[in-house]
């Protein structure tokens, strides 16, 4: 079988392979590209130790990535290509990492380390494929597999467990019986993995096209990592509005919203406070009254354990808070407000977390409210193309306009700046340079007693 290797790859493997090393294209880019799919990055295996690498590329910019591990980056006409020496590691006494790592010269021996039969092949321009657990196979079945025994290879690295179900839900793979079944066997030994792993694999599975499947079939491993969202099943939502219990449509949600981590980690999370707000009236229809807010609270607590940047998490957290929000009943002022508290982007966002939380929902409903967004939308735009104020720099007046109208720099100056600001997005005043001179002094006189 000829694979189409791009020809910095090849001229890689063919400096190795003159200096008698035998070199072969492994892991993500040879499935990817069996796949028919453009690799992203290019992973190199060889016979050659680190530091022969490195001597034999040294006409090339050469990065000691990881030179203990085995690893160096050749860089061909700005290709980033890894090279790592043949491996062999053993006794994963922390569920997680080697004890240690051998460097050997056979191809099969690294192979054999790796964890899915996907991603255990090897190609070369030369020998061709190795492929000695029958990934290629795999591949044409769509089939997640572990290589050797499942319970053996998640012992020794429980990160698999995640990585099993990102794959199979990023590239749409079933995965295979006895691995299904040894990842419920093992769960817990995510126990032993960082938070920064696994919201790694989280944010990359939740972004892939089959997660409805993952999230459906796995909800133990996902209830595992974040028990809070445990409750959600079987809550039921005795409500007009509603065809699924809360976690079926929180699945549904996250399905329904563009794959980018933020957005989808937002549904995941947006209804996670509804069970313990769950009120039954007389005539038996179930209420979530401030679901928002105690999911919120649930949100921040996953999300700081999880130890994702600030930034991710504050976005997650105010498309939480607002996820309710009604498009087409607030006010230009209202959205205004909330343009200058969570920055435009953020409330173009709370559009397409709306919009995958209705289409969750009973679809008798969906036509009015995606009419609902629209109107939004429309006027989000209108506020955006009008360029409006929404901030104090927004304001055509600047402190020094105020000082020499014989207002002080004084914590007083940014207190009348702050009020003009509000009496603009109010639109009760123009954002004109006399106008706003002439209210500052007004309100300076007031303020201060004359
Ligand atoms: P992608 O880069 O698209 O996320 P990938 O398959 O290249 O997917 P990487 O994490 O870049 O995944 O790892 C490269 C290769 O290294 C894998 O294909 C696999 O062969 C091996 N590998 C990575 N992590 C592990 C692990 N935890 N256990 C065993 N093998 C692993
Ligand atoms: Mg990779």
């Amino acid at each position: 079988m000829v694979i189409k290797t791009p020809p910095q790859v090849n001229t890689v493997i063919e400096i190795l392979n003159a200096n008698g090393k035998s070199a072969y294209v492994v892991g993500g880019a040879c499935r990817d590209i069996l796949m028919d799919k453009t690799a992203h990055d290019w992973d190199v295996t060889t016979s050659a130790l680190p530091e022969e690498t490195a001597a034999f590329f040294s006409d090339y910019k050469v990065i000691e990535t990881g030179i203990k591990h085995g690893t160096v980056t050749v860089i061909v006409d700005s290709v980033s290509v890894e090279v790592t020496t043949y491996r062999i590691e053993s006794g994963y006494s922390d569920n997680r990492h080697p004890d240690s790592v051998a460097f050997t010269d056979r191809i099969e021996d690294d192979l054999a380390r790796r964890d899915f039969t996907v991603n255990a092949i090897a190609y070369s321009p030369v020998h061709g494929t190795v492929d000695p657990y029958g990934g290629i196979g795999d591949i044409k079945k769509e089939i997640i597999r572990c290589v050797g025994d499942p319970d053996t290879r998640f012992g020794e690295d429980a990160l698999r467990i995640l990585r099993a179900l990102r794959f199979s839900s990023v590239l749409g793979f079933e995965i295979e019986e006895e691995t299904k079944e040894s990842i419920k066997r093992n769960y817990r030994l995510l126990s032993n993995i960082s938070a920064e792993r696994i919201f790694a694999e989280m944010c990359k599975m939740l972004c892939g096209k089959d997660v409805k499947r993952i999230l459906t079939e796995f909800s133990e491993v996902i209830f595992f990592i974040m028990p809070e969202l445990e409750p959600m099943k079987n809550c039921l939502q005795n409500h007009e509005r509603h065809i699924y219990d809360v976690w079926g449509h929180t699945v549904a949600a996250v399905d329904a919203v563009r794959p980018e981590a933020h957005l989808r980690f937002a549904m995941l999370l947006h209804d996670s406070g509804k069970p313990h707000v769950r009120t039954t009236d007389e005539n038996g229809t179930d209420h979530f009254y401030q679901h928002a807010k105690k999911s919120l609270k649930i949100a921040e607590d996953i999300l700081l354990r999880m130890k994702c940047s600030n930034r991710f998490r504050k976005t997650v957290c105010d498309l939480i808070a607002h996820h309710d929000f009604l498009p087409d009943k607030i006010s230009r002022k209202t959205y205004k407000k909330y343009m200058a508290a969570l920055g435009t982007e953020t409330v173009r966002e709370l559009f397409y977390v709306r919009e995958a939380d209705v289409r969750a929902q009973n679809p008798v409903f969906l036509e009015n409210e995606l009419k609902a967004n629209e109107i939004g939308l429309n006027v989000l735009s209108e506020i955006e193309n009008k360029k409006a104020c929404l901030s104090i720099s927004d304001l055509q007046i600047s402190g020094k306009d105020l000082s020499e109208a014989g207002i002080p720099a004084s914590p007083e100056m940014g207190k009348i700046l702050g009020m003009l600001l509000d009496e603009v997005m109010d639109e009760k005043l123009d954002n004109e340079k006399n106008a706003l001179l002439e209210r500052a002094t007004e309100l300076y006189k007031t303020r201060n007693g004359n």
